[in-house]
């Protein structure tokens, strides 16, 4: 399979007149300033001349504000200069992302003459009271109306939602998911919510307002999200902020991060504990006290059974006194694993022979 590569171009809050209270979107695309098509242009180049593998299939994406909020001349000049290279074979396809609404036939036309391919919607909640608290500006019957159409004019539909903004409980957020995989997406972003500098949440939770979910309940959260999107066969392309200079640890001069579940590695943190449990559950249907195991599995998911730091491994050392053994093979599928028994703990009886 080819790899695919996205080049990123930033678009900052240009063209959003809304505020909701958790963006700071200059800070999370650490892009302070209005950008030109001259800036695209240069963007495109850059990566085209870093991404080595020609073979590779690459997209322009457009991330950040409302894409389609922008001035239509300014949309235009964007996406033509993206399309440009789609037309000379060097990029392969346009995303962009955007409010669901600021979606219409006309923007859809707009996005279709210039071959856009995916279009991702911010959705953040499907309960209307927390899409109002968070001043969203719209509502979840928003999201509906313009994912269906995205779909009937044949785009690849994209979600984003958030755990833990304020009003939200874990049932609120599996609700949201619910309710997006009947809208059909391709794909979906889980963002764990994080407070950002100078945002209105940050105001919140300086008054003790607002409580930030820790990174225990929000890896806890977004395991049942992915495990959910997964059984529908809807690809998680993100799981937490993408790390920038910007967004990265509070403790960390610089950092635009006031608090929040911050980790690193938080995707590997909610993977790696969707394996542990399946490795948990299976040897608790063995039924014999295991001592040692051998877990097989595809090499792209090795880091993931492991666990960040080793975690699973010392969990289920700690917790059970069960030596883990992994091991990989280009055999199994990835998402799949074989589980043998190295040693068991002998039986009660036998052991007062
Ligand atoms: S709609 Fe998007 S860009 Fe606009 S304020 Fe909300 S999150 Fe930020």
């Amino acid at each position: 399979m080819k790899k695919q590569y996205i080049i990123p171009v930033f678009v900052p809050h240009l063209g959003c007149p809304n505020d909701c209270i958790f963006c700071n979107q200059r800070s999370i695309s650490g892009e302070q300033r209005m950008i030109t098509k001259e800036d695209v242009k240069v963007t495109i180049e850059f990566y085209l001349k870093n991404i080595r593998d020609k073979e590779a299939k690459k997209e322009v994406a457009f991330f950040g504000g409302s894409f389609t909020g922008i001035d239509e001349k300014k949309q235009e000049e964007f996406l033509q200069v993206a399309y440009e290279y789609v037309k000379q074979g060097k990029i392969q396809s346009i995303r962009i992302s955007t409010r669901p609404d600021y979606i219409n036939k006309n923007v859809l036309k707009r996005l279709k003459k210039y071959k856009v391919e995916t279009i991702e919607l911010g959705v953040q909640s499907a309960n209307d009271f927390i899409l109002k608290r968070c001043n969203r500006g719209h509502t979840f019957e928003d999201v509906r109306r313009a994912s269906k159409m995205i779909r009937w004019y044949g785009f690849k539909l994209g979600h984003q939602m958030m755990v833990g903004l304020p009003e939200s409980t874990r049932i609120d957020e599996i609700n949201t998911a619910r309710e997006l995989i009947k809208l059909k997406p391709k794909m979906v972003r889980i963002y764990p919510v994080l407070v950002i500098k100078n945002t209105k949440l940050e105001k919140e939770f300086l008054e003790k307002k607002y409580t930030p979910l820790t990174v225990v309940q929000a890896v806890e959260t977004c395991k049942e999200l992915v495990s959910m999107f997964n059984k529908k066969g809807i690809e998680v392309i993100r799981v937490g902020l993408q790390n920038t200079e910007e967004i990265t640890d509070p403790n960390v001069e610089g950092s635009e991060v006031v608090a929040g579940p911050y980790h690193p590695a938080f995707r590997q943190l909610v993977e790696s504990g969707l394996w542990y449990d399946v490795i948990l559950a299976k040897i608790k249907k063995l039924n014999v006290k295991v001592k040692k195991v051998q877990v097989t599995v595809n090499p792209q998911d090795i880091n993931n059974v492991i666990g960040h730091k080793k975690e699973n491994i010392k969990k289920l050392k700690e917790m059970y006194s069960l030596d883990l053994i992994v091991k990989q093979a280009e055999k199994i599928k990835p998402g799949k694993l074989e589980l043998t028994v190295l040693e068991k703990y002998p039986e009660f009886l036998e052991e007062h022979k």
